[in-house]
């Protein structure tokens, strides 16, 4: 496939210049660098080599600090939470950092709309409003008009007071005209990882199959723009290549998708090499370490303030909260990754065991296991809001809308109200005793940081309206 968009803003001797240049910068300069980010105004690609190369401590704890600030300013403590949902199995790609390769030995399964259907329900009853699709890409199994029937179920399934309010798209890349068709079909964000940026690394990772075409693949998330699709989400699989180069990589794309459609990706997610069926992780020499990995996500908050972060079950939990400071602004809860795990998820759950494996292959292992009610009730004690806010998007806000909004800081207006009222719901319809007690306890804290007195008054009152049964509920 050809797209009419080149990768040429890739340019790689560009990103070994930054590196080299900045490898040693004066210690004023790197100061001056973490100064200007702490104003959240972004970074250049220049000056996120300088920072992404640091290794002296005191440095990066200054990063640190600038990053957990800027996340308190923009995000407030806010933590949007969903769940992913794997509908397919069937690959003929062989990414060979992934389960579901399809030279593996992988038990293949493909979803029915009816187990689609249980799957919603078992997702909506666990309390998520929020569902990031993801399979496969099989263009015979699992075709274009699969994805859009899936996501007609999925809006379609309403289990008690539970509904699915937005769904994220993460499938292959594609061509415009399927874009578009998954914007008529109310697609929140369409998510697509690049992977790697690198393109001989890219070409190793990929020997077979559709997704061998690195032109293709890399300028997928401006054609789905194109397609009408405001909100797109990039990322990189952090363990393929060397992180500083990937950094800076990610900077450029960013860089190049404002320049043509005036306005970045709407969220970064940031995921690491993790185990999996088949894959062994001695065979990938670039694996980030812990101290690595928080030195890129606080790095990618300064660079791009205002772009949501998304970390997920990858990564264990103590070690996750590490990360959150840092600026992760949403996350994936009790989730499964394997195709039609949820259901028996919520039956383990509800016989009292942690959780229910599918019987067939994940695409990767799980660090974070969980159930979402023990996940909600960890994020109020320390200090965050739970949140299944799907507001923006129902209300038109995306794209350069959201985005001028977010810069202004206006969104906390909406972001802290909606965060308390859908922890609300949550805890009316499916907290734990223990839990229902600490979220009210946490809505009470947090209603004292609406600063504006009519926004915190009218949380009140529709707060009051949950308690006698009205549902959703936002600004
Ligand atoms: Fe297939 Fe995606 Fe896994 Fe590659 S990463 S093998 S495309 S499921
Ligand atoms: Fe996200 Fe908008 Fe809700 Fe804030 S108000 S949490 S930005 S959907």
């Amino acid at each position: 496939m050809d797209s009419k968009y080149s990768a040429d803003f890739i340019d790689e001797p560009l990103i070994h210049q930054y590196l080299r240049e900045t490898a040693d910068l004066p210690r004023e300069e790197i100061e001056g660098i973490i100064a200007k980010a702490g104003d959240a105004k972004g970074l250049t690609p220049r000056e996120v080599a300088a920072l992404i190369q640091l290794e002296d401590k005191e440095l990066l704890d200054k990063v640190f600090n600038t990053a957990l600030a800027i996340k308190q300013k923009i995000y407030g403590k806010r933590l949007v939470l969903f769940a992913p949902l794997y509908i397919s199995s069937y690959c003929v790609n062989d990414c060979v950092y992934c389960g579901y390769h399809c030279s593996g030995d992988a038990v293949r399964k493909k979803l029915t709309m009816d187990e689609i259907r249980e799957e919603v329900e078992a997702i909506e009853e666990l309390g998520h409003k929020r569902i990031m699709l993801d399979m496969g890409e099989d263009p015979v199994r699992t075709p274009i008009e699969y994805v859009l029937e899936a996501m007609k179920t999925i809006y379609a399934t309403i289990k008690d007071n539970g509904a699915i309010r937005r769904i994220n798209v993460q499938i292959a890349a594609t061509t415009v005209e399927e874009y578009k068709m998954l914007k008529a079909a109310g697609i929140g964000t369409y998510v697509l990882f690049e992977e790697t940026f690198h393109r001989e690394t890219y070409a190793k990772m990929h020997p077979k199959g559709p997704k061998r075409n690195y032109d293709w693949h890399t300028t997928a998330l401006l054609r789905a723009m194109e397609g009408g699709i405001d909100d797109v989400g990039t990322g990189v699989l952090y363990g393929l290549y060397d992180y500083h180069f990937e950094v800076v990589a990610q900077m450029l794309s960013i860089r190049h998708q404002e320049e043509v459609f005036g306005v970045g990706p709407h969220t970064i997610s940031v995921p690491r090499m993790r185990m999996a069926n088949e894959v062994d992780l001695h065979k990938f020499p670039y694996l980030v370490n812990d101290d690595q990995f928080k030195k890129i996500v606080a790095v990618l908050r300064l660079a791009v303030p205002y772009t949501g972060m998304i970390i997920s079950t990858r990564e264990e939990p103590a070690y996750r909260d590490q990360i959150i400071d840092l600026g992760i602004s949403q996350m994936s809860s009790g989730s499964c990754v394997g195709i039609g795990g949820y259901k028996k998820h919520l039956e383990a759950i509800r016989k009292g065991k942690q959780e229910g494996a599918p019987d067939n292959t994940p695409q990767f292992d799980v660090g974070d296991h969980r159930t979402p009610d023990e996940i909600l009730r960890h994020i109020c004690e320390s200090g965050y809001i739970p949140s299944y806010c799907t507001a923006c998007y129902r209300k038109g806000r995306t794209g350069d809308r959201f985005m001028s909004l977010a810069k202004t800081g206006q969104i906390q207006n909406t972001c802290q109200p909606n965060a308390l009222l859908t922890l609300k719901e949550y805890l009316m319809d499916y907290a734990t005793p223990e839990t229902r007690a600490i979220g009210e306890k946490a809505i009470v804290e947090h209603l004292k940081d609406i600063t504006n007195p009519k926004i915190r008054d009218l949380t009140i009152q529709e707060l009051k309206k949950i308690e006698t049964g009205t549902r959703d509920l936002y600004f």
